[in-house]
Parts: C-alpha cells; structure tokens; sequence
C-alpha cells in the first residue's frame, strides 16, 4: 500500500546533509544559518522556552532540546559523551525534528551531529560578530576536536579571522585539525602548550571535552580586551574556566535559565548578573562597551539555535534531491479506521 503524499516526511540523512554543505559550501552555509539564529534571537519572545531535558548517567548525557513559536515545533535529540572518542564513537550526535503546530504532523526529520557542528560555529561567529574586538584577526582554538574546524570557519567567514593557533592535549587531533584547514584561507598555528596558542590571539575558543570542573584557562592567561568564546562547558559539573576570569569578564548567554545548570556560571551565585544575547541583537542591552573589556560568551546550546537550523533546512531542501521521503506516519483512508488499515495490510 503507498502512503499518501501528506503522510510523507522529509528526511535527510548524514549523506544528504553531506551533499548539501558540498552544495551550498560550509562557509556560506554556517553565515545563512548564522542569519536565521539573529533573525529568530530577535524575535525570542515568540517562542517558548526551557532548559534542555537532560538524561545523566555515569557514561554522560543524552538531551532533549524543544521549543516552538506556535507555527512550528522543533526539538533535538543530542548526546554529550567525552568518553566516546576513545571507543571510537562521537562525544557529541544529534538528530532533530520539526513539525506543524496547526496539525501536530512532523514535516521534517534529518541528522543533526553535522547541523549541530554547524549551528555551534554559526552561534559563536554570530555572538562574536557582536563582543569580539572588531580588530581581531587571530584565534586559539583551544580542543581541537569535531566542532573546531567548524569554529575556526565560522570566525574566518564572519568575523575576519586569518590567523588560528590551535591546541589540544592530543597532538593528534591538533594534527588533524591542521591537515583539514589547510587550504582553506587560514593560517595555521599549531601550538605546544595553551599559553602559546593564546598569544596574541583577540579571540579565545574553548571547545574541550572532559566531564569534570577543567581549567583551560586560568586567569592569568587572559589579558585585556579578548573575546572568549566558551563552548565546551554545557553541563552541570562540566566547565573549563577559573573562576577569576568569570569575575573579570562582562558575561553573555543564550537563556540564562539554562545557562545557570549547564554554563560556566554555575561557579557563580544564582543571580550573578548576565547579559542575554538577543537583548544585545535587538539593541536593549550593550555588548562590548570598552577596547579593554573581556567578553565571556559563556555558550551551552540553545533549543532555538537548533529550532533556526531545522528551518533553514526544511526551506533549503524544497526542490531538491536532497532527502528521502520517509513513510513514518499511519494514514488510514477513514481516519477513525486504523485498525482496518493494519488488517487490510496483512
Ligand atoms: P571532541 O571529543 O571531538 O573534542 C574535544 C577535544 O578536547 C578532544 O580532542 C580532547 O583531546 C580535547 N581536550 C580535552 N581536554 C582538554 C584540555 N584540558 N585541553 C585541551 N584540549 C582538551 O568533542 P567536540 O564534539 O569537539 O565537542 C567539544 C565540546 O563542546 C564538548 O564538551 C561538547 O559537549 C561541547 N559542545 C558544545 C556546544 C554548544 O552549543 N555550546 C555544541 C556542541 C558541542
């Protein structure tokens, strides 16, 4: 029996969101994305919010990532797993959903451990295009893991970033991120030791993976008038930053509510005082407001970050090969008539 059209959902696998970045090109791709993130931060009162729906476990974390502004639903399903990489498997993968909100019908299914690579280093470039000092030209990408590329792309296309000093406590992954950025418009440092990959550097990433309280930085390595952008700590007992530079920093988040369990400020009192991002991308609060400031963007993830980049995907895909229909939805003729459905199938 053939399901009928409107019972169909667009599903793209890993393959087809492959051929898809290949399409459209990773740069290009994580600034259109960048674009649907502002577009969506700017009108966050739109859409329901909460904090992510963790699953803890001694071996990680396996989320749940909703919202809707009352058109569309989307959520994520994403893992948080540091102890993956050495069975050979991924610390982080995903796949989302989006659907109808008029008929509670999914309109689209698709991987998202490529999306969310993706969606991160758009979110960090997009914040950096706001606190970063508008001079900078060098980056350390400090944990040069599955996200750094990503990142190290993303600042190039949209914060002009030439320069990335790059370090991990794995010389290999320092060595695999190097090989994959050459030719890519970049120069690339790699770099021995933290304190070497931050010199000189106006931007700082850390985007490590470790499930305890790390100090990547301390406070002594920051000097004046940097933009840190902190990715890796997204999880309750999960951070990389002394506190000292946390004191030191004007601090912005996505959704503070969330950001308080999961970001770097769960070293600080509950109603330390932060800056939310879409204040700033709408003008009602200042971003960076002297060459000396630190800017922290203390970044966990948001469930709208990935709301914007199933969207983007869903219009991206109209027209094009890019998916498979996947038959996922029961549609009896007669509504009311599922069971006879399931007979007449046998
Ligand atoms: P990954 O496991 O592929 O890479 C992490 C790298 O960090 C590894 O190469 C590891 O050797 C390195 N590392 C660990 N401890 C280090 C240290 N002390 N100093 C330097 N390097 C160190 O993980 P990934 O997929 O690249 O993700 C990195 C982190 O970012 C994870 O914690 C993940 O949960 C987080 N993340 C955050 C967001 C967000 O939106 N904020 C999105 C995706 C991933």
């Amino acid at each position: 029996m053939q399901p009928s059209d409107k019972a169909l959902v667009p599903f793209v696998s890993v393959d087809n969101m492959m051929r898809l970045v290949h399409h459209v090109g990773v740069e290009q791709m994580i600034k259109q994305i960048a674009a649907q993130i502002e577009a969506d931060f700017k009108r966050w009162e739109s859409f329901d919010k909460t904090p992510r729906i963790p699953a803890h476990s001694p071996h990680g974390v396996i989320e749940l990532m909703p919202t809707s502004d009352g058109e569309a639903y989307g959520f994520k399903y994403v893992n948080g797993h540091p102890k993956n990489t050495s069975e050979g498997l991924q610390t982080v993968t995903a796949f989302g959903l989006l659907a109808d909100v008029y008929t509670g019908y999914p309109t689209l299914l698709t991987e998202m451990t490529m999306l969310t690579a993706l969606r991160t280093a758009a979110t960090s470039a997009l914040v950096g295009k706001y606190l970063a000092p508008k001079s900078a030209t060098t980056m350390a990408m400090i944990g040069n893991g599955a996200q750094s590329e990503f990142q190290c792309l993303a600042f190039k296309a949209m914060c002009g970033i030439d320069t990335v000093r790059l370090y991990d406590t794995d010389a290999n992954a320092t060595a695999k991120c190097a090989a994959n950025l050459k030719g890519k418009g970049l120069t690339v440092a790699p770099c021995k030791t933290p304190e070497d990959a931050i010199e000189g550097a106006q931007i700082i990433t850390t985007c490590t993976a470790d499930k305890k309280y790390a100090t990547i930085l301390t406070d002594n390595m920051v000097g004046p008038g940097v933009h840190i952008n902190a990715i890796g700590g997204d999880c309750p007992g999960k951070t990389e930053l002394h506190r000292d530079i946390l004191l030191r920093s004007k601090i912005f988040v996505e959704y503070p509510e969330q950001t308080r369990i999961e970001g770097e400020i769960q070293a600080l009192e509950d109603d330390y005082p932060v800056t939310e991002m879409w204040e700033v991308m709408t003008g009602q609060a200042k971003g960076r407001t002297d060459d000396r400031q630190i800017t922290l963007f203390d970044s966990v993830g948001f469930a709208i970050e990935d709301f914007s980049a199933l969207r983007y995907i869903k219009s991206a895909i109209e027209g094009t090969d890019f998916y498979e229909a996947l038959d996922m939805l029961a549609d009896p003729d007669d509504p009311r008539d599922l069971f006879g459905m399931l007979m007449r199938a046998g």
